[in-house]
């Protein structure tokens, strides 16, 4: 199989200089890869003008929606892609965390854009910032895409779930993809990209294709790319180094190799479901995908006092492990990806086990195999505070150290020791405990898993990077922050702060603001669908005096007697009033009335307010009114949307006394 490149919207395999690629059991060659003779400043200049200008046209939702739909798609095809991927060394679950997560990547990362993005181009960042005494002049942060190409540069051991899960984030901001896998099993991301290609879901531009090396790609780079890196710290150095990258200060992300420990706590004696859980975790994490997982654990920290009982039962549970061909049923370990990767692992064990013995594993076991096997290695190191080189030295595969400790102080030093990790994992049930290790330890990592006797049933578990939370870590972890729902898509856009009038800012955010233009509406916003309704709409209701009597009848009737609603005396003692007030939620449920087109129309439901703020007493004999008006729109289902709604109830005196975003959905047609 000759692997292509898609290269300004056409297949092309490279011209000379192909690469074999060989299955990780077998030896023999599965494709051949090349990337000689792209033209890869051209692949850039398509990017932005293809691509970035045709994905800008959509807004968040329509992309995000695409992506929902690509997701389907791949997902029908999935058996294909397991087909290819036993050639690297993976066994089928294995492959279900690169496959099938890798493809829930794209229906998460869709589901948080529909959810917390607008239906619009604009993303708001924070509040409004008033700027002015008169109100005429105001700050507000929004974030636009940037108008550049997303360079994704990955590693070897997810080939799916590693382009996934950055072109999920790249795309939703409205950026094309250039994916550049590692050449090891790139024949498999070559095939997805296919079907992403054959799905035709996507514009055109959206996505690239190299499959060898990046030629001159990255001198070409400008202000407005973005490289997004995961692969060893050497390479990551090397390459955010380039001048061209320096000078136009590209974003650089990197996602890089990082010696994650756990920690088995003071209380989690043997017997405990702590320590149950401790073991079952380490011995998955060093035998799912062959330990090559970013996230696996290299250190893990043992209480002096059950170092042996820990190293009896990881070895127990680590003798169940069938190491052998994926494409076997009752294989549970497969291969590394790789004779290469197997001798780079050999080597840093070689460095590793001069400092500290091996208790677990035979490193000769295998030695004569065709397949680059290798059994799960554990060594114990006893004083691991006066050693270096386990805290610094990545054997990315079946490799792990238990290391002894003896108080929290000491298990915080040695997590830190990492200098950066992209997580640790802590089994405790002793809630002072887990809180002193995270307080102690989370700035050195970018995630944290606490898992004891009530979580452990459901836990995602120590090496599942999700899409909705942050995936990178500080320091030699690379200092990279992907995923993490809009977090990941912020990476690939700009925030830019916005000062001007509140009718110029309304304009660009389409989001309604006080001072912004109204229109002032003859027919009930209320009797209005979804697409009927206007930024800015505004219905200004009649007024209603406020008695004693009503203030007393809810008080009564829900129960809600507080002092300050029914006692005079007692509520002028209180700073905030000077009489009887009326509940506050009394005044939302004025409002309602107020506003409320009472016969069934396009409003379905009240789902929720936001930003309640009660800024003015109401007392007996004021006179409210309230002023509502559409504020925002988002597209929830082919049928409704949500609509939120800016409310102010102000006194005689024109005075505020409350103001918060009401949600409702409205449906699309009567
Ligand atoms: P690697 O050798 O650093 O390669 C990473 C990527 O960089 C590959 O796509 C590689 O392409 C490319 N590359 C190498 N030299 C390049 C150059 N001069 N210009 C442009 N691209 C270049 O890492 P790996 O061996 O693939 O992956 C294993 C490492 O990745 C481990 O250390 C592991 O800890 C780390 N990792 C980290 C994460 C994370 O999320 N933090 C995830 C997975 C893996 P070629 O293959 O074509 O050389």
């Amino acid at each position: 199989m000759l692997l292509e490149n898609y290269a300004e919207g056409h297949w092309q395999p490279g011209s000379s200089g192909y690469r074999d690629l060989r299955d990780s059991v077998t030896g023999k060659t599965v494709a051949k890869t090349s990337s000689v003779g792209l033209n890869f400043e051209a692949m850039l200049a398509y990017a932005r003008t293809i691509g970035g200008a045709n994905l800008r046209t959509y807004g968040f939702h329509d992309r995000a929606y695409m992506l929902k739909a690509l997701a389907s798609y791949l997902m029908e095809r999935k058996e294909e892609l397991y087909a290819l991927s036993y050639s690297t060394g993976a066994t089928r679950a294995d492959s279900w965390i690169d496959i099938e997560g890798g493809i829930m990547t794209l229906f998460a990362v869709s589901g948080k854009a529909r959810r917390e993005m607008p239906d619009g181009h604009v993303y708001v960042d924070g509040i409004l910032e008033p700027l002015s005494r008169g109100g005429t002049f105001m700050g507000q942060h929004i974030a636009l895409p940037l108008q550049g190409a997303a360079i994704h540069i990955n590693a070897y051991n997810f080939p799916i779930w590693g382009a996934l899960e950055k072109f999920g984030p790249a795309f939703i901001a409205g950026v094309p993809a250039i994916i550049k896998p590692a050449s090891d099993g790139s024949y498999l991301t070559e095939a997805m990209v296919r079907m992403m290609v054959e799905s035709e879901i996507l514009p055109e531009g959206a996505v690239q294709l190299i499959c060898g090396a990046t030629g001159d790609l990255l001198d070409h780079v400008t202000c407005q790319d973005v490289i997004s890196f995961t692969g060893s710290a050497s390479t990551a150095g090397m390459l955010r180094a380039r001048p061209n990258i320096i000078e136009n200060s590209t974003r650089f992300i990197a996602e890089q190799d990082s010696l994650n420990g756990c920690v088995l706590g003071l209380d989690a004696a043997p017997g405990t479901p702590e320590f149950d859980l401790f073991i079952k975790e380490i011995a998955s994490e060093i035998s799912v995908k062959a330990g090559q997982k970013c996230t696996s654990i290299r250190r893990a920290l043992v209480p002096h006092k059950f170092m042996d009982a820990a190293v009896k039962a990881l070895r127990q549970r680590l003798a169940q492990i069938s190491i052998g061909n994926p494409r076997d049923k009752a294989t549970n370990m497969g291969a590394l990806a790789g004779m290469g990767q197997r001798a780079d692992v050999l080597m840093k064990l070689d460095i590793l086990r001069a400092e500290n013995p091996i208790v677990i594993g035979n490193v000769e076991r295998f030695a004569d195999s065709d397949g680059a096997y290798l059994e799960p290695i554990v060594m114990r190191c006893d004083n691991p505070l006066s050693k270096t080189d386990v805290h610094s030295v990545e054997a990315f595969g079946p490799v792990s150290t238990l290391m002894g400790y003896a108080d929290t102080d000491e298990a915080i030093t040695l997590l830190q020791k990492g200098g950066g990790s992209l997580v640790a994992s802590v089994f405790s049930y002793d809630t002072d405990l887990t809180c002193d290790l995270i307080m102690g330890a989370s700035a050195f990592h970018g995630r944290m898993l606490i898992s004891d006797r009530d979580s452990g049933g459901e836990s995602t578990g120590h090496g599942s990077p999700l899409p909705n939370l942050v995936h990178g870590g500080p320091g030699r972890a690379g200092g990279g922050e992907e995923m993490g729902g809009v977090r990941g898509v912020m990476h690939y856009m700009q925030r830019t702060a916005i000062q001007g009038s509140p009718a110029a800012i309304a304009n660009i955010t389409g989001e309604w603001i006080p001072g912004a233009k109204v229109r002032k509406v003859k027919t009930h916003p209320f009797r209005r669908v979804y697409k009927d309704l206007h930024i800015g709409d505004q219905l200004q209701t009649k007024s209603r005096k406020v008695t004693l009597a009503d203030i007393e009848l809810f008080a009564n009737s829900t129960g809600d007697t507080f002092y300050a609603h029914m006692d005079a005396d007692a509520a002028k003692a209180n700073p905030f009033f000077e009489d009887r007030v009326a509940h506050g939620y009394l005044l939302l449920s004025w409002a309602a009335g107020l506003f409320v087109s009472p016969a069934p129309g396009p409003v379905l439901a009240n789902t929720g307010l936001n930003n309640l703020a009660f800024m003015t007493p109401v007392y007996d004999g004021d006179e409210i009114k309230v002023q509502l008006t559409v504020r925002r729109k988002k597209r929830r289902t082919e049928d409704y949307g949500e609509v939120g709604w800016d409310v102010e109830i102000t006194n005689q005196k024109d005075e505020i006394c409350a103001r918060y975003e009401l949600l409702t959905m409205v449906a699309f047609t009567e």
